[in-house]
Order: structure tokens, then C-alpha cells, then sequence
């Protein structure tokens, strides 16, 4: 044990309006026992048609074959980046901030982005964006990134 050990990082961490946020999909994962049905419901009404429930069991339980790695969401996410999240209505004026947020990420296939560019997406002021996304509760797995 060095008396050097820097302090621990995500106790001392705070987000400011450039910190890049994005969805961590573990952590909404182990927190959110019904994460499947929420994600499944961000598809649009078409693929929510399409997809039956096998097919959409199947797609979640992909598994990388070159890395082995299980990404849960990998299919179906491909779906709704590439098709739904682009409909003109997927961010709503009318949904609450963290909702749009959400979204925002989504549309963005989950490339990490600041309260100032989610502020232009979304039309709300960056210092609420950021004063909602930073704080002590995670919503749906949006957290900062830590560089
Ligand atoms: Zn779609």
C-alpha cells in the first residue's frame, strides 16, 4: 500500500457541461430487472410488430464470434439505431428530459455526448440536462465518461 494511491476516482469525479455521457448498458442491466421490455419499447411500431417474442430472445442473446462476448442488446439495437431511432418522432417535445436524453444517446448509436450537444439535440438548456443526468441517481444506465 503506497502512500500515493490516488484518491479514488469515482468519489472525487464531477461531471462538468463538456463530460461526455453515454448509456452504460451493464449497469442499467444489473439494475433494472425489466430493462428488456423498456429497451424492446424504443423500437418502433413496425418492428415491434415484426419482431415476435422468439425472435427477439434470439437476437438478444447474440454472442460475438470472434471475441466470444455476449452483447445482450447487439441485434436489436442494430434495428432501432439504424431504423427506428431515425423516425422523425423518436425525440419527442413533450417527453421528460431524462426520456429524451435517452433517446438523444440512441440516435447518436450510443456515441458518448456532452449536456451542451445533447442541449442542441434536444432543446433544453445544457446546465438542467447536466444537473439531471449527474445526479445521484442513474437513470437507465446514462453515465458519464471517464477519460
Ligand atoms: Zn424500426
Amino acid at each position: 500500500m503506497s502512500s500515493n494511491t490516488p484518491p479514488n476516482p469515482t468519489i472525487f469525479f464531477k461531471p462538468g457541461i463538456e463530460t461526455k455521457f453515454r448509456i452504460d448498458f451493464e449497469h442499467w442491466q444489473a439494475n433494472d430487472p425489466s430493462w428488456k421490455s423498456t429497451f424492446q419499447s424504443y423500437l418502433c411500431e413496425t418492428h415491434q410488430q415484426s419482431l415476435n417474442e422468439e425472435q427477439q430472445s434470439l437476437m438478444i442473446d447474440s454472442v460475438n464470434p470472434e471475441t466470444g462476448e455476449v452483447t445482450q442488446v447487439d441485434q436489436m439495437w442494430d434495428i432501432l439505431v439504424s431504423h427506428c431511432a431515425q423516425q422523425d418522432d423518436f425525440i419527442l417535445e413533450n417527453a421528460t428530459l431524462t426520456d429524451s436524453v435517452f433517446r438523444a444517446l440512441i440516435r447518436n448509436a450510443n456515441e458518448p455526448l456532452s449536456a451542451e450537444e445533447l442541449s442542441q439535440i434536444i432543446s433544453k438548456p445544457a446546465e438542467v440536462i447536466l444537473k439531471t443526468i449527474s445526479g445521484p441517481r442513474v437513470y437507465r444506465g446514462i453515465r458519464p465518461v471517464r477519460e
